[in-house]
């Protein structure tokens, strides 16, 4: 089927070429001029596994096809996918900007040229419950738009892991009160059915999925986190009562490690805006509210452990290594990173810090060039040595286990903080280095 996709961000880019991928013809389409001069050069914006490769790919069978107008991407085909960004306002609520300008561009795209083909909207970008409904009766009006077919169809991809969690998808959820609609995007997806479970809600519950998802993720990260607070005052490892807590298959140990807390472009706008959403509504969120509460108390309280071990006047004098700066491992992706803003936080009371950081780097260096005392390795793996005291790591990236334990005795402190707790505590001990995790 033919498709064009609205936003070539994480979610639209991986979207088009996964669905390229299975049969469809796609067009790209996005307002960044710059974004879709590098996707016409064969280049993508963004890092992604498999996906530069997939994206060549289907460029060359022109099965994936670059639209810089928009007039010609509405024109292109008659369903819509909708991926643009729905970032968050500074009380939380989300910024619908970015999926109105493409909704109003398809209704005036319509109005223009008189059409009355049938036409699929399919609203991707993570949206309050009751967006879907909200288009239908403010934009696509029901008994002038008969012809206009609108769903929700939350994407649930990991960045990092996009293209792996596109073409392997545990549930594709379609949310519509149009019968055709579901048994259009039944067939977009029909190649997956024997993977996916295809979930049938109205649009306000597929909606809904959606924050729950996320939130009850981040709620199981900030209940461990909130563990590992009392596991440091009683003395308990707190990875093995994760391990002994996820071994119930009613609990599961998935996003049950203690660390820094959440960070990226989803679970903090999307907690902040189910939040929001819930005292719109005149409804109290006591669970929401407090998982945004600890997650923002996390970086603190790491921090603190820093303060705890090193006076403000020692510290002063201190050359700090930094590994890791991307919110979670493979993705380039740095917004809300919790590496980038302990780095914020540090920087003012270190001598200098000196990262390394293997995916998001170039990010990593316009965010924080405002910070005259950061500098980046330039090497393909950590070098760590006696120009550093100790070490903050802050990135859970597998590269970092491979680090010989010896070589951290390099450090002139032999002191580590594991923001992610995945050093292993003894066999630092043993070498001499002090180990400082969270929970433990
Ligand atoms: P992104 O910021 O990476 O990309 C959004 C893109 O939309 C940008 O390239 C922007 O230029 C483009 N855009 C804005 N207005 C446009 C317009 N009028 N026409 C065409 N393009 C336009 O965002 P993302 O991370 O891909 O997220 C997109 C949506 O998907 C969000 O609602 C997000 O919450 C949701 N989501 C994201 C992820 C993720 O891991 N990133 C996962 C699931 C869901």
């Amino acid at each position: 089927m033919r498709i064009t996709i609205f936003g070539t961000g994480y979610v639209g880019l991986v979207t088009g070429v996964c669905l390229a991928e299975i049969g469809h013809s796609i067009h790209l389409h996005d307002i960044d001029q710059a974004k879709i001069k590098l996707l016409k050069s064969k280049k993508i914006p963004i890092y992604e596994p498999g996906l530069l490769k997939l994206f060549k790919k289907h460029l060359k069978a022109k099965n994936v096809q670059i639209d810089s107008d928009p007039y010609k991407a509405l024109q292109a085909s008659s369903i819509y996918f909708i991926c643009v960004g729905t970032p968050q306002l500074s009380n939380g609520k989300p910024n619908l900007k970015y999926l109105l300008d493409v909704s109003n561009n398809i209704k005036d795209y319509i109005d223009q040229n008189r059409s009355n083909r049938k036409t699929f909207i399919v609203l991707k970008s993570t949206i309050p419950p009751g967006t879907t409904k909200e288009l239908q009766t403010k934009i696509f009006k029901e008994d002038t738009y008969k012809n206009i077919h609108l769903g929700s169809n939350p994407e649930f991809l990991r960045e990092g892991n996009a293209v792996y969690d596109f073409m392997n998808s545990e549930r594709i959820v379609i949310g519509s009160d149009s019968a055709e609609f579901i048994r259009t995007l039944q067939r977009i997806y029909s190649p997956f059915t024997k993977k996916s479970k295809i979930h049938v809600t109205d649009p306000q519950s597929s909606e809904l999925i959606k924050y729950g998802s996320n939130a009850f993720l981040a709620t199981k990260i900030s209940f461990i986190n909130e563990i590992s607070k009392l596991s440091d005052k009683v003395g308990g490892n707190i990875d093995l009562v994760a391990q002994g807590m996820g071994m119930d298959a009613r609990i599961g140990s998935e996003f049950l490690n203690a660390g820094l807390g959440y960070g990226g472009s989803c679970f903090p706008k999307d907690t902040q805006a189910l939040a929001y959403t819930f005292s719109k509504n005149k409804i109290p969120s006591k669970i929401i509210q407090s998982v945004i509460d600890i997650n923002n108390e996390q970086k603190i309280y790491f921090f603190n452990k820093i303060l705890d071990r090193f006076s403000k006047k020692e510290l002063k004098s201190k050359s700090l290594l930094f590994l890791g700066t991307a919110f979670k491992p493979h993705t380039d992706d740095i917004r809300e990173s919790v590496g980038i803003s302990l780095i914020n936080m540090i920087s003012p009371i270190v001598k200098r810090v000196t990262i390394f950081e293997p995916i998001a780097k170039e990010n990593s260096i316009n965010a924080l060039s405002k910070l005259n005392n950061v500098r980046f390795q330039k090497t393909r793996t950590p070098s760590i040595n006696k120009n550093y005291d100790f070490m903050i790591l802050a990135t859970e990236y597998p590269m970092f286990l491979k680090i010989p334990y010896q070589n951290f005795k390099k450090l002139k402190d032999k002191v580590v903080f594991d923001g992610r707790n995945i050093l292993n505590k003894d066999k630092l001990k043993k070498n001499g280095i002090e180990y400082i995790g969270i929970g433990k």
